[in-house]
Protein backbone atom coordinates (compact mmCIF):
# COMPACT_ATOMS: atom_id res chain seq x y z
CA UNK A 1 0.00 0.00 0.00
CA UNK A 2 3.13 2.58 -0.48
CA UNK A 3 1.74 3.70 -3.75
CA UNK A 4 0.05 7.32 -3.63
CA UNK A 5 -3.50 7.11 -5.58
CA UNK A 6 -5.44 9.48 -7.48
CA UNK A 7 -8.86 9.85 -9.17
CA UNK A 8 -10.99 12.69 -10.02
CA UNK A 9 -13.50 12.77 -7.26
CA UNK A 10 -16.07 15.05 -7.89
CA UNK A 11 -19.20 13.51 -10.53
CA UNK A 12 -18.18 13.52 -13.78
CA UNK A 13 -19.92 16.53 -15.98
CA UNK A 14 -19.90 19.82 -15.53
CA UNK A 15 -20.01 21.82 -12.57
CA UNK A 16 -19.17 24.67 -10.35
CA UNK A 17 -15.76 22.98 -8.76
CA UNK A 18 -14.21 19.68 -10.05
CA UNK A 19 -11.96 17.82 -6.82
CA UNK A 20 -8.75 15.84 -7.75
CA UNK A 21 -8.23 14.02 -4.57
CA UNK A 22 -4.35 12.22 -3.72
CA UNK A 23 -3.69 9.80 -1.26
CA UNK A 24 -0.54 8.46 0.08
CA UNK A 25 2.83 9.12 1.35
CA UNK A 26 4.08 10.68 -2.20
CA UNK A 27 0.88 13.31 -1.64
CA UNK A 28 2.45 16.58 -0.71
CA UNK A 29 5.31 15.64 -2.70
CA UNK A 30 3.32 15.94 -5.76
CA UNK A 31 1.69 18.67 -5.03
CA UNK A 32 4.72 20.72 -4.29
CA UNK A 33 5.61 19.89 -7.80
CA UNK A 34 2.49 21.00 -9.30
CA UNK A 35 0.70 24.39 -7.60
CA UNK A 36 2.24 27.29 -6.72
CA UNK A 37 0.31 29.91 -4.99
CA UNK A 38 0.48 33.23 -7.20
CA UNK A 39 2.92 35.43 -4.97
CA UNK A 40 4.78 32.56 -5.98
CA UNK A 41 6.23 32.03 -2.06
CA UNK A 42 5.92 28.40 -2.72
CA UNK A 43 5.55 25.84 -0.43
CA UNK A 44 6.13 28.32 2.47
CA UNK A 45 2.58 29.52 2.17
CA UNK A 46 0.96 26.02 1.87
CA UNK A 47 0.09 25.33 5.28
CA UNK A 48 -1.53 22.05 6.78
CA UNK A 49 -5.01 21.83 6.55
CA UNK A 50 -5.49 25.26 5.12
CA UNK A 51 -6.99 25.82 1.80
CA UNK A 52 -4.56 27.61 -0.85
CA UNK A 53 -5.51 30.19 -3.75
CA UNK A 54 -2.92 29.68 -6.43
CA UNK A 55 -2.55 27.91 -10.09
CA UNK A 56 -1.88 24.41 -11.25
CA UNK A 57 2.07 24.51 -13.61
CA UNK A 58 2.72 21.92 -15.89
CA UNK A 59 6.59 23.01 -15.46
CA UNK A 60 7.11 20.38 -18.84
CA UNK A 61 5.10 22.53 -20.54
CA UNK A 62 6.64 25.69 -20.58
CA UNK A 63 5.14 26.79 -17.19
CA UNK A 64 2.15 26.85 -18.48
CA UNK A 65 -0.98 27.49 -16.17
CA UNK A 66 -3.15 23.87 -16.50
CA UNK A 67 -6.26 25.99 -13.94
CA UNK A 68 -6.75 28.23 -11.40
CA UNK A 69 -7.38 26.45 -8.10
CA UNK A 70 -7.65 26.29 -4.28
CA UNK A 71 -5.41 23.30 -2.70
CA UNK A 72 -5.52 21.82 0.46
CA UNK A 73 -2.80 19.45 2.20
CA UNK A 74 -4.02 16.85 5.47
CA UNK A 75 -1.59 15.34 7.12
CA UNK A 76 -2.03 12.00 8.33
CA UNK A 77 -3.12 10.33 10.50
CA UNK A 78 -6.69 12.17 10.75
CA UNK A 79 -7.86 12.21 7.22
CA UNK A 80 -10.62 10.46 5.18
CA UNK A 81 -7.77 7.18 4.32
CA UNK A 82 -5.38 8.14 7.33
CA UNK A 83 -2.83 9.26 4.72
CA UNK A 84 -1.68 12.66 4.01
CA UNK A 85 -4.12 13.73 1.56
CA UNK A 86 -4.38 16.41 -0.80
CA UNK A 87 -7.28 17.79 -2.73
CA UNK A 88 -7.76 20.58 -5.13
CA UNK A 89 -10.39 21.67 -5.98
CA UNK A 90 -10.55 23.02 -10.02
CA UNK A 91 -13.04 24.63 -12.69
CA UNK A 92 -15.38 22.08 -12.72
CA UNK A 93 -14.71 21.36 -16.43
CA UNK A 94 -13.75 17.78 -17.49
CA UNK A 95 -10.57 19.31 -19.70
CA UNK A 96 -9.76 20.72 -16.68
CA UNK A 97 -9.99 17.83 -13.98
CA UNK A 98 -8.13 15.34 -16.23
CA UNK A 99 -5.59 17.77 -17.39
CA UNK A 100 -5.00 18.35 -13.48
CA UNK A 101 -4.92 14.25 -13.06
CA UNK A 102 -2.85 13.30 -15.85
CA UNK A 103 -0.29 15.95 -13.86
CA UNK A 104 -0.77 14.02 -10.80
CA UNK A 105 0.28 10.74 -12.65
CA UNK A 106 2.95 11.93 -14.22
CA UNK A 107 4.29 13.17 -10.87
CA UNK A 108 4.16 8.92 -9.62
CA UNK A 109 0.83 8.59 -8.32
CA UNK A 110 -1.73 6.01 -9.91
CA UNK A 111 -4.90 5.84 -10.63
CA UNK A 112 -7.31 4.63 -8.11
CA UNK A 113 -9.17 1.67 -8.51
CA UNK A 114 -13.02 1.89 -7.59
CA UNK A 115 -13.58 2.49 -3.91
CA UNK A 116 -9.70 2.52 -3.02
CA UNK A 117 -9.82 5.45 -0.61
CA UNK A 118 -12.49 4.13 1.46
CA UNK A 119 -10.77 0.85 1.15
CA UNK A 120 -7.76 2.07 2.41
CA UNK A 121 -9.61 3.93 4.91
CA UNK A 122 -11.06 0.67 5.85
CA UNK A 123 -7.54 -1.10 5.65
CA UNK A 124 -5.88 1.38 7.83
CA UNK A 125 -8.51 0.69 10.40
CA UNK A 126 -10.08 4.07 10.48
CA UNK A 127 -13.44 2.51 9.97
CA UNK A 128 -14.86 -0.95 9.82
CA UNK A 129 -16.41 -2.68 6.96
CA UNK A 130 -20.17 -1.42 7.91
CA UNK A 131 -19.23 1.95 8.11
CA UNK A 132 -17.41 1.53 4.42
CA UNK A 133 -20.61 -0.03 3.11
CA UNK A 134 -22.60 2.82 4.35
CA UNK A 135 -20.47 5.18 2.23
CA UNK A 136 -22.03 3.91 -1.02
CA UNK A 137 -25.55 4.02 0.93
CA UNK A 138 -24.96 7.59 1.55
CA UNK A 139 -23.35 8.69 -2.05
CA UNK A 140 -26.15 6.46 -3.59
CA UNK A 141 -29.40 7.71 -1.65
CA UNK A 142 -32.03 9.28 -3.16
CA UNK A 143 -34.35 9.94 -0.71
CA UNK A 144 -33.68 11.64 3.24
CA UNK A 145 -35.01 8.43 4.91
CA UNK A 146 -32.09 6.45 3.07
CA UNK A 147 -29.92 8.84 3.58
CA UNK A 148 -30.67 9.02 7.27
CA UNK A 149 -29.89 5.37 7.72
CA UNK A 150 -26.74 5.44 5.83
CA UNK A 151 -25.74 8.13 7.75
CA UNK A 152 -26.54 6.25 10.94
CA UNK A 153 -24.76 3.43 10.06
CA UNK A 154 -21.88 5.71 9.09
CA UNK A 155 -21.41 6.74 12.62
CA UNK A 156 -20.81 2.98 13.63
CA UNK A 157 -23.99 2.67 15.28
CA UNK A 158 -25.07 -1.09 13.56
CA UNK A 159 -21.64 -1.82 14.12
CA UNK A 160 -21.09 -1.28 18.00
CA UNK A 161 -24.53 -3.32 18.16
CA UNK A 162 -23.11 -6.27 16.56
CA UNK A 163 -19.64 -6.07 18.45
CA UNK A 164 -21.67 -5.98 21.42
CA UNK A 165 -23.11 -9.50 20.53
CA UNK A 166 -19.77 -10.86 19.20
CA UNK A 167 -18.61 -9.59 22.87
CA UNK A 168 -21.48 -11.74 24.43
CA UNK A 169 -20.68 -14.63 21.97
CA UNK A 170 -17.06 -14.48 22.86
CA UNK A 171 -17.74 -14.74 27.12
CA UNK A 172 -19.95 -17.53 26.30
CA UNK A 173 -16.92 -19.51 24.75
CA UNK A 174 -14.70 -18.37 27.15
CA UNK A 175 -16.79 -19.97 29.76
CA UNK A 176 -17.56 -23.53 27.46
CA UNK A 177 -13.82 -23.90 27.04
CA UNK A 178 -13.13 -23.64 31.03
CA UNK A 179 -15.46 -26.31 31.43
CA UNK A 180 -13.77 -28.18 28.67
CA UNK A 181 -10.84 -27.60 30.03
CA UNK A 182 -11.64 -28.96 33.84
CA UNK A 183 -14.55 -31.26 32.96
CA UNK A 184 -15.73 -32.06 36.31
CA UNK A 185 -19.49 -32.82 36.23
CA UNK A 186 -21.03 -30.79 38.60
CA UNK A 187 -19.22 -28.10 36.80
CA UNK A 188 -20.97 -28.94 33.59
CA UNK A 189 -24.21 -28.98 35.59
CA UNK A 190 -23.28 -25.00 35.76
CA UNK A 191 -23.01 -25.00 32.93
CA UNK A 192 -25.27 -25.78 31.22
CA UNK A 193 -27.85 -23.92 33.12
CA UNK A 194 -26.58 -20.46 32.23
CA UNK A 195 -25.25 -21.39 29.28
CA UNK A 196 -29.22 -21.38 27.68
CA UNK A 197 -29.87 -17.85 29.84
CA UNK A 198 -26.91 -16.63 27.87
CA UNK A 199 -27.98 -18.26 24.54
CA UNK A 200 -31.53 -16.63 24.99
CA UNK A 201 -30.02 -13.46 25.26
CA UNK A 202 -28.04 -12.92 22.23
CA UNK A 203 -30.88 -14.82 19.95
CA UNK A 204 -33.46 -12.11 20.93
CA UNK A 205 -30.27 -9.22 20.09
CA UNK A 206 -29.66 -10.91 17.23
CA UNK A 207 -33.65 -11.34 16.15
CA UNK A 208 -34.04 -7.40 17.29
CA UNK A 209 -31.71 -6.54 14.44
CA UNK A 210 -33.22 -8.94 11.97
CA UNK A 211 -36.29 -7.55 12.78
CA UNK A 212 -35.82 -3.93 10.84
CA UNK A 213 -34.19 -5.68 8.30
CA UNK A 214 -37.09 -5.38 6.18
CA UNK A 215 -37.69 -1.90 6.69
CA UNK A 216 -33.92 -1.30 5.99
CA UNK A 217 -33.91 -2.95 3.19
CA UNK A 218 -36.74 -0.73 1.86
CA UNK A 219 -35.14 2.04 2.75
CA UNK A 220 -32.22 1.45 0.88
CA UNK A 221 -33.25 -0.61 -2.13
CA UNK A 222 -36.60 1.30 -2.44
CA UNK A 223 -40.47 -0.17 -1.06
CA UNK A 224 -41.35 -2.48 -4.43
CA UNK A 225 -45.52 -1.00 -4.75
CA UNK A 226 -47.35 -2.99 -7.16
CA UNK A 227 -50.82 -1.79 -8.81
CA UNK A 228 -52.98 -4.23 -10.17
CA UNK A 229 -56.54 -4.43 -11.12
CA UNK A 230 -58.42 -5.30 -14.23
CA UNK A 231 -58.68 -2.76 -16.73
CA UNK A 232 -60.45 0.74 -16.54
CA UNK A 233 -60.21 0.78 -12.70
CA UNK A 234 -58.26 3.63 -12.94
CA UNK A 235 -54.83 2.15 -12.66
CA UNK A 236 -53.37 4.56 -14.37
CA UNK A 237 -54.83 7.58 -12.65
CA UNK A 238 -53.87 6.18 -9.91
CA UNK A 239 -50.14 5.78 -10.88
CA UNK A 240 -50.00 9.63 -12.33
CA UNK A 241 -51.82 10.98 -8.90
CA UNK A 242 -48.50 8.60 -6.73
CA UNK A 243 -46.32 10.28 -9.23
CA UNK A 244 -47.60 13.70 -9.08
CA UNK A 245 -48.27 14.06 -5.32
CA UNK A 246 -44.40 12.96 -5.17
CA UNK A 247 -43.08 15.57 -7.65
CA UNK A 248 -40.14 14.62 -7.74
CA UNK A 249 -39.28 11.36 -9.62
CA UNK A 250 -36.12 10.16 -8.07
CA UNK A 251 -35.03 7.46 -10.38
CA UNK A 252 -35.58 6.37 -13.90
CA UNK A 253 -35.93 2.75 -13.68
CA UNK A 254 -34.77 0.63 -17.06
CA UNK A 255 -37.07 -2.24 -18.13
CA UNK A 256 -40.28 -0.09 -18.54
CA UNK A 257 -42.25 -1.80 -20.95
CA UNK A 258 -45.84 -1.96 -22.60
CA UNK A 259 -46.88 -4.25 -19.75
CA UNK A 260 -45.70 -2.93 -16.77
CA UNK A 261 -44.68 0.55 -16.28
CA UNK A 262 -41.89 1.38 -12.96
CA UNK A 263 -41.35 4.64 -11.90
CA UNK A 264 -38.89 5.28 -8.63
CA UNK A 265 -40.39 8.05 -6.70
CA UNK A 266 -40.37 9.07 -2.89
CA UNK A 267 -43.20 9.10 -0.61
CA UNK A 268 -42.05 11.58 2.73
CA UNK A 269 -38.72 10.33 2.35
CA UNK A 270 -39.12 6.72 1.52
CA UNK A 271 -37.71 5.77 -2.04
CA UNK A 272 -40.87 3.83 -3.43
CA UNK A 273 -40.49 1.51 -7.18
CA UNK A 274 -44.20 1.88 -8.09
CA UNK A 275 -45.35 -0.55 -10.79
CA UNK A 276 -48.45 -0.20 -12.72
CA UNK A 277 -49.31 -3.61 -14.30
CA UNK A 278 -51.29 -3.82 -17.11
CA UNK A 279 -54.64 -5.84 -16.50
CA UNK A 280 -53.84 -9.70 -15.11
CA UNK A 281 -56.23 -11.54 -17.50
CA UNK A 282 -56.58 -14.99 -18.71
CA UNK A 283 -56.52 -14.59 -22.84
CA UNK A 284 -54.86 -16.38 -25.31
CA UNK A 285 -53.24 -13.42 -27.43
CA UNK A 286 -49.72 -14.30 -26.90
CA UNK A 287 -48.41 -10.77 -26.76
CA UNK A 288 -50.88 -10.13 -23.71
CA UNK A 289 -49.15 -13.51 -22.29
CA UNK A 290 -46.08 -11.71 -21.53
CA UNK A 291 -47.78 -9.01 -19.78
CA UNK A 292 -49.54 -11.34 -17.74
CA UNK A 293 -46.75 -12.89 -16.76
CA UNK A 294 -44.62 -9.76 -16.32
CA UNK A 295 -47.66 -8.84 -13.83
CA UNK A 296 -47.22 -11.59 -12.23
CA UNK A 297 -43.89 -10.99 -11.34
CA UNK A 298 -44.28 -7.61 -10.51
CA UNK A 299 -46.95 -8.90 -8.12
CA UNK A 300 -44.13 -11.34 -6.41
CA UNK A 301 -41.42 -8.79 -5.88
CA UNK A 302 -43.39 -6.37 -4.41
CA UNK A 303 -43.58 -5.65 -0.65
CA UNK A 304 -47.14 -4.24 -0.50
CA UNK A 305 -49.89 -4.61 -3.50
CA UNK A 306 -52.33 -1.84 -4.52
CA UNK A 307 -55.48 -3.53 -5.29
CA UNK A 308 -57.85 -1.53 -7.65
CA UNK A 309 -61.76 -2.39 -7.98
CA UNK A 310 -64.22 0.05 -9.54
CA UNK A 311 -66.35 0.57 -6.45
CA UNK A 312 -69.80 1.79 -9.08
CA UNK A 313 -69.93 -1.69 -10.45
CA UNK A 314 -70.59 -5.18 -9.65
CA UNK A 315 -67.21 -7.31 -8.50
CA UNK A 316 -66.17 -9.67 -11.52
CA UNK A 317 -64.37 -13.05 -12.21
CA UNK A 318 -61.22 -11.23 -12.76
CA UNK A 319 -61.37 -9.33 -9.62
CA UNK A 320 -61.58 -12.75 -8.24
CA UNK A 321 -58.86 -14.31 -10.26
CA UNK A 322 -56.72 -11.10 -9.27
CA UNK A 323 -57.93 -11.48 -5.89
CA UNK A 324 -56.74 -15.08 -5.91
CA UNK A 325 -52.74 -14.24 -7.00
CA UNK A 326 -52.33 -11.82 -3.97
CA UNK A 327 -52.63 -14.70 -1.39
CA UNK A 328 -49.28 -13.97 1.31
CA UNK A 329 -49.14 -10.53 0.46
CA UNK A 330 -49.89 -7.17 2.18
CA UNK A 331 -52.71 -5.88 0.07
CA UNK A 332 -54.29 -2.60 0.29
CA UNK A 333 -57.63 -2.91 -1.32
CA UNK A 334 -58.72 0.29 -3.25
CA UNK A 335 -62.45 0.41 -3.60
CA UNK A 336 -62.14 3.50 -6.51
CA UNK A 337 -64.74 5.72 -8.01
CA UNK A 338 -66.13 6.74 -5.01
CA UNK A 339 -67.45 9.81 -6.71
CA UNK A 340 -69.90 7.28 -8.25
CA UNK A 341 -72.92 5.63 -7.12
CA UNK A 342 -71.31 2.56 -5.10
CA UNK A 343 -72.32 -0.86 -5.33
CA UNK A 344 -69.10 -2.64 -4.45
CA UNK A 345 -69.30 -3.06 -0.19
CA UNK A 346 -66.31 -3.00 1.99
CA UNK A 347 -67.43 -6.80 2.96
CA UNK A 348 -67.33 -8.14 -0.29
CA UNK A 349 -64.00 -6.20 -0.87
CA UNK A 350 -62.74 -7.45 1.52
CA UNK A 351 -63.90 -11.39 0.88
CA UNK A 352 -61.41 -10.77 -2.65
CA UNK A 353 -58.18 -10.65 0.29
CA UNK A 354 -59.47 -11.51 3.88
CA UNK A 355 -56.15 -10.45 5.03
CA UNK A 356 -55.89 -7.59 2.96
CA UNK A 357 -57.40 -3.47 4.30
CA UNK A 358 -59.80 -1.74 2.42
CA UNK A 359 -59.85 1.94 1.27
CA UNK A 360 -62.29 4.28 -0.55
CA UNK A 361 -60.04 6.33 -3.25
CA UNK A 362 -61.33 8.27 -6.04
CA UNK A 363 -58.93 9.75 -8.80
CA UNK A 364 -61.19 12.08 -10.45
CA UNK A 365 -61.43 13.76 -6.74
CA UNK A 366 -57.84 13.16 -6.03
CA UNK A 367 -59.18 11.83 -2.79
CA UNK A 368 -57.62 8.89 -0.78
CA UNK A 369 -54.28 9.77 -1.63
CA UNK A 370 -52.95 10.99 1.29
CA UNK A 371 -54.00 7.93 3.11
CA UNK A 372 -52.76 5.65 0.74
CA UNK A 373 -49.48 7.53 1.33
CA UNK A 374 -49.65 7.09 5.67
CA UNK A 375 -50.78 3.62 4.97
CA UNK A 376 -47.38 3.34 2.99
CA UNK A 377 -45.54 5.06 5.80
CA UNK A 378 -46.58 2.81 8.13
CA UNK A 379 -46.28 -0.29 6.58
CA UNK A 380 -42.31 0.58 6.40
CA UNK A 381 -41.82 1.46 9.66
CA UNK A 382 -44.06 -1.39 11.10
CA UNK A 383 -46.56 0.88 13.04
CA UNK A 384 -43.49 2.11 14.86
CA UNK A 385 -43.14 5.71 15.34
CA UNK A 386 -39.71 6.90 16.14
CA UNK A 387 -37.48 5.05 13.43
CA UNK A 388 -34.62 6.94 15.00
CA UNK A 389 -34.39 4.65 17.94
CA UNK A 390 -33.97 1.25 16.01
CA UNK A 391 -31.02 0.57 14.44
CA UNK A 392 -31.44 -0.22 11.18
CA UNK A 393 -30.10 -3.63 8.87
CA UNK A 394 -30.19 -2.32 5.71
CA UNK A 395 -27.79 -4.54 3.77
CA UNK A 396 -28.72 -7.61 2.23
CA UNK A 397 -25.28 -9.19 3.64
CA UNK A 398 -25.31 -7.82 6.66
CA UNK A 399 -29.11 -9.49 6.83
CA UNK A 400 -28.15 -12.99 5.28
CA UNK A 401 -24.71 -13.03 7.92
CA UNK A 402 -27.54 -11.58 10.62
CA UNK A 403 -29.92 -15.15 9.62
CA UNK A 404 -26.99 -17.75 9.34
CA UNK A 405 -25.14 -16.62 13.14
CA UNK A 406 -28.54 -16.81 14.52
CA UNK A 407 -28.96 -20.48 13.12
CA UNK A 408 -25.49 -21.18 14.72
CA UNK A 409 -27.01 -19.71 18.14
CA UNK A 410 -30.21 -21.59 17.68
CA UNK A 411 -28.49 -24.63 17.31
CA UNK A 412 -26.01 -24.14 19.90
CA UNK A 413 -28.66 -23.42 22.42
CA UNK A 414 -31.11 -26.51 21.22
CA UNK A 415 -27.73 -28.65 22.10
CA UNK A 416 -27.20 -26.75 25.33
CA UNK A 417 -30.51 -27.51 26.40
CA UNK A 418 -30.55 -31.27 25.80
CA UNK A 419 -26.61 -31.20 27.55
CA UNK A 420 -24.90 -32.11 24.82
CA UNK A 421 -21.38 -32.43 24.45
CA UNK A 422 -19.93 -28.92 24.78
CA UNK A 423 -17.15 -29.59 22.11
CA UNK A 424 -20.14 -29.48 19.76
CA UNK A 425 -21.53 -26.65 21.50
CA UNK A 426 -18.44 -24.53 21.04
CA UNK A 427 -18.40 -25.15 17.00
CA UNK A 428 -21.46 -23.44 16.52
CA UNK A 429 -20.30 -20.73 19.41
CA UNK A 430 -17.82 -19.99 17.31
CA UNK A 431 -19.15 -19.78 13.67
CA UNK A 432 -21.96 -17.42 14.88
CA UNK A 433 -18.91 -15.32 16.40
CA UNK A 434 -17.29 -15.13 12.83
CA UNK A 435 -19.96 -14.64 11.24
CA UNK A 436 -20.79 -11.61 12.90
CA UNK A 437 -17.13 -10.33 12.28
CA UNK A 438 -17.88 -10.81 8.69
CA UNK A 439 -20.43 -8.07 8.68
CA UNK A 440 -18.01 -5.25 10.29
CA UNK A 441 -15.23 -6.75 8.59
CA UNK A 442 -13.37 -8.26 11.97
CA UNK A 443 -13.19 -11.52 10.44
CA UNK A 444 -13.09 -10.85 6.33
CA UNK A 445 -11.23 -12.43 3.62
CA UNK A 446 -9.79 -10.82 0.52
CA UNK A 447 -12.50 -12.08 -1.49
CA UNK A 448 -14.93 -10.26 0.46
CA UNK A 449 -13.18 -7.22 0.54
CA UNK A 450 -12.24 -7.33 -3.21
CA UNK A 451 -16.17 -8.03 -3.94
CA UNK A 452 -17.73 -5.21 -1.55
CA UNK A 453 -15.26 -2.45 -2.52
CA UNK A 454 -15.81 -2.92 -6.27
CA UNK A 455 -19.62 -1.25 -6.14
CA UNK A 456 -18.31 1.74 -5.33
CA UNK A 457 -17.54 4.59 -8.11
CA UNK A 458 -14.46 5.84 -8.74
CA UNK A 459 -13.10 8.61 -6.49
CA UNK A 460 -14.27 7.31 -3.45
P1 LIG B 1 -56.74 1.57 -15.96
O1 LIG B 1 -57.16 0.92 -17.22
O2 LIG B 1 -56.99 0.69 -14.78
O3 LIG B 1 -55.35 2.12 -15.99
O4 LIG B 1 -57.74 2.80 -15.73
P2 LIG B 1 -57.57 4.34 -16.08
O5 LIG B 1 -56.79 5.02 -15.03
O6 LIG B 1 -57.13 4.48 -17.47
O7 LIG B 1 -59.07 4.83 -15.91
C1 LIG B 1 -60.09 4.29 -16.68
C2 LIG B 1 -61.25 5.27 -16.76
O8 LIG B 1 -61.83 5.46 -15.46
C3 LIG B 1 -60.80 6.65 -17.21
O9 LIG B 1 -61.79 7.19 -18.04
C4 LIG B 1 -60.72 7.44 -15.91
O10 LIG B 1 -60.97 8.81 -16.11
C5 LIG B 1 -61.83 6.82 -15.10
N1 LIG B 1 -61.57 6.93 -13.66
C6 LIG B 1 -60.46 6.62 -12.99
N2 LIG B 1 -60.61 6.86 -11.68
C7 LIG B 1 -61.87 7.35 -11.51
C8 LIG B 1 -62.61 7.79 -10.37
O11 LIG B 1 -62.20 7.79 -9.22
N3 LIG B 1 -63.90 8.21 -10.62
C9 LIG B 1 -64.44 8.21 -11.85
N4 LIG B 1 -65.69 8.65 -11.98
N5 LIG B 1 -63.74 7.81 -12.92
C10 LIG B 1 -62.49 7.38 -12.78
Amino acid sequence: MEDTIAAIASAPGEGGIGIVRISGDRSFEIMKQIFQTVDNKKETQIVNRRLTYGHIIDHERNHQVVDEVMAVFMKGPHTYTTEDVVEIDCHGSMISLRNILALVLRRGARLAEKGEFTKRAFLNGRIDLVQAEAVIDLVRSKTDRSFDAAMDQMNGRLSQKIRQVRKDLMDLLALIIVHLDYPEEDLEEIAYHSLTDRFKTIMDEIRELLADADTGRMLREGVGITIVGKPNVGKSSLMNAMLRESRAIVTEIPGTTRDTIEEGIQIRGIPIRLTDTAGIRQTDDLVEQMGISRSREAVKGADLILFLLDGSRPLSKEDRQIGDGLEGKSTLILINKSDLKQIVTEEEALALVPEGEVMATSMNLGQGIRQIEDRVEEFVWGGRISPSDSVLVTNVRHKELLSLALDSIVDAAAMAESKEALDFIEVDVRRGWELLGQITGDSVTDDLIGEVFSRFCLGK
